[in-house]
């Protein structure tokens, strides 16, 4: 192959300009992405080893090297990893795999703080090193191929690269950095050192850099021809926890995550047993900008015996924990183990048994004891543990109790315990209403007796709701209750007296109600007197079991069919609008506005806006 030249994909010249402008306060970032990708090399050539071992050559032995050449100013990495063939090196370091580049680009302009971890989570690590070099050359020859089949890619990171064949006998891959004129700090064992261990301590391979030793006859330090190990080398998890300092495991955390933010909470332990495994998993801080990709992978890594096997093993945690981060090592797995076969198995089911119980046990301690930053965690992540209610109904008693809503009392942070212990006397549901908006549940009609009353409603505004709520009926064996279906059955709240009220209001409107039925026969299933209501002249409720009208909304606009179940009309016997109805002339248009009301104030549409518009008309000139 002769010398070609390629353009980088449009992208690519996008998001080298980017990254080279907007981290260069962070530079020394480069480092850690290089490392990591000539680690992510070896563990992959360790994964295809494991059904051809002739991919090993012979060197066995994995490691990346780091060396400087000052009078050149150039600074290798080399690793004897899996290397690229030269379609790989075109299509890798000329193009942008992952999706999500555009909202990469725009955090990245938008970001005050230019989050240098936000290269790594978008898979552009590689052009980091353009903040320093104003030449990139990579060397590299793929795990099994012939001497003669290595490749010299070359790129001043503007526009195109170009790429050669070369003979390189050893496999893997150089990274070549020609640094800028003022970049000669990273020509400095000490400083790569020190970046190093910042960064990379945690890579379980060896990073190995030239000795260095003081020359007293020079007065000066010397590299030696001599390679020694800078970083621990072992990975976290498999040290014992009592060696591993807080500081270490927050900066595993980033590197695994490339979240700038400290984690939540961690939990890190060995399991011996039926199965056997370590596990260290993380909680982070703040939610990822694609929380809502239920098809998003988890983000925990598998591996077994210490060998890296896949990224996002999902079958590793519930679908409700994606948010979940870290490592989970397995002693018993096959290392041959695929996505398919992880899902069948028996062992990886009680992983993630007990993973579960692990993140939620982790997740209740924080609850008790770091009151603010549950709450913070229930801000961020509170919606999609409410999948959980629903799909892992082991542990739906625990993830209930894990729950903050809003109510009538707070407006965030209240667990069901809470609003139990403040249940009156005699009450025996717990009261929830579902709507769109914190705004529209606080406004709703059905509440108001309720506030009367000073009985405490819980209002439920996530999407999700609805859907947890067709699978949990019960909390500490009290029901859960809408206000808005059914009849309000108040039960012991209810005094005599008010109950012989509505009774005697039931009889005495009994003739309005019938008119009122007939005027609306195309609109509402049904009309009634309520006690529900306090300054509202009327709601809409549905049946005890039907579809809430948030329910059927949400699907109507997700373009799903709903049924659509006529709603009961609902009339405040005491209110003024409702006394008016006696008034025959105006009989229809006041029926309907009543109606239409209804439909407004539990934020619903109306179906015929116009006609609403002319009634409105005609009642005001009237
Ligand atoms: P990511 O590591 O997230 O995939 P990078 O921009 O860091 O993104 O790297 C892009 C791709 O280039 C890698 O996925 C890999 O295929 C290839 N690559 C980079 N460095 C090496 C290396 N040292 N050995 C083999 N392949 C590499
Ligand atoms: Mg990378």
């Amino acid at each position: 192959m002769s010398k070609q030249t390629h353009s980088f994909q449009a992208e690519v010249q996008q998001i080298l300009h980017l990254v080279t402008h907007s981290l260069y306060s962070n530079k020394e970032i480069f480092l850690r992405e290089l490392v990591s990708n000539a680690s992510d090399a070896c563990d992959k050539l360790r994964f295809e080893a494991l059904d051809n071992a002739a991919l090993y050559e012979d060197a066995p032995n994995l490691d990346i090297r780091v060396f400087f050449d000052a009078d050149a100013k150039t600074l290798t990495l080399r690793d004897n990893g899996i290397g690229m063939s030269a379609e790989e090196a075109v299509a890798h370091l000329g193009t942008i795999a992952k999706s999500g580049t555009r909202e990469f680009m725009a955090r990245l302009e938008g970001d005050q703080k230019k989050d240098a971890n936000l290269i790594g989570q978008f898979g552009v690590g590689f052009y980091s090193g353009f903040i320093v070099a104003d030449r990139m050359t990579v060397e590299t020859r793929r795990a099994g191929l012939p001497a003669d089949q290595g490749v010299r890619w070359s790129s001043t990171g503007t526009g195109d690269f170009e790429v050669e064949a070369i003979v390189k006998p050893e496999r893997g891959t150089d990274v070549i950095l020609h640094l800028r004129d003022d970049e000669a700090e990273f020509l400095s064992t000490w400083k790569l050192k020190s970046i190093i261990s910042k960064y990379s301590d945690h890579i379980s391979l060896p990073i190995l850099m030239k000795k260095e030793e003081w020359d007293s006859e020079a007065k000066q330090q010397v590299v030696k021809d001599e390679w020694e190990t800078v970083n621990k080398a072992a990975a976290l998890w498999t040290r014992s926890k009592s060696e591993v300092t807080d500081a270490e495991y927050q900066d595993f955390y980033k590197q695994i995550s490339y979240d700038s933010e400290a984690p939540l909470a961690y939990t890190h332990n060995r399991v011996e047993g039926r199965s056997e495994y370590t596990q260290l998993l993380y909680v982070p801080a703040k939610a990822p900008f694609d929380l809502w990709n239920r098809d998003k992978r988890g983000g925990v890594k598998l591996y077994v015996k210490r060998v890296f096997i896949m990224d996002d093993a999902e079958a590793l945690m519930p679908v409700y924990l994606r948010f979940v981060k870290g490592v989970i090592d397995s002693a018993d797995l096959p290392l041959n183990v695929s996505r398919e076969l992880l899902q069948e198995s028996r062992d990886v089911k009680a992983i993630r048994e007990g993973s579960t119980k692990r993140v939620l046990s982790m997740l209740e301690d924080v609850a008790e004891n770091q009151k603010d930053k549950y709450a913070e965690f229930s801000r961020q992540f509170g919606a999609v543990l409410k999948e959980g209610v629903g799909e892992d109904f082991a542990n739906q008693e625990r993830l209930a109790k894990l729950l903050r809503f809003a109510s009538t009392q707070a407006d965030e942070g209240v667990a069901f315990a809470d609003y139990v212990s403040r249940m009156k006397d005699g009450q025996e549901a717990i009261y929830y209403i579902t709507a769109e908006t914190l705004a529209a549940a606080k406004g709703s009609p059905q509440l108001e007796v309720f506030r009367k009353k000073g009985i405490e409603v819980l209002l439920l505004t996530d999407r999700v709701d609805e859907w947890m709520l067709s699978h949990l009926y019960e909390f500490d064996g009290k029901p859960l209750q809408s206000v808005a279906k059914g009849a309000v059955d108040l039960g012991k709240l209810q005094d005599e007296a008010e109950k012989q009220l509505a009774e005697e209001a039931a009889e005495a409107f009994k003739p309005l109600l019938e008119k009122l039925q007939a005027a609306l026969k195309d609109r509402a299933k049904e009309v009634r007197t309520t006690t529900r209501l306090v300054d509202s002249p009327a709601c809409l409720v549905v049946e005890d079991g039907a579809m809430s009208a948030h329910l059927a909304r949400m699907l109507k606009q997700a373009g799903q069919a709903a049924p659509s179940a006529q709603p009961i009309l609902e009339v405040n016997p005491a209110h003024a609008l409702v006394k008016k109805l006696d008034d025959a002339a105006r009989f229809d248009d006041l029926a309907h506005l009543l109606f239409d009301q209804a439909v407004l104030a539990e934020g619903g549409q109306l179906e015929d806006p116009a006609a609403h518009v002319q009634r409105m008309t005609r009642l005001l000139t009237a």
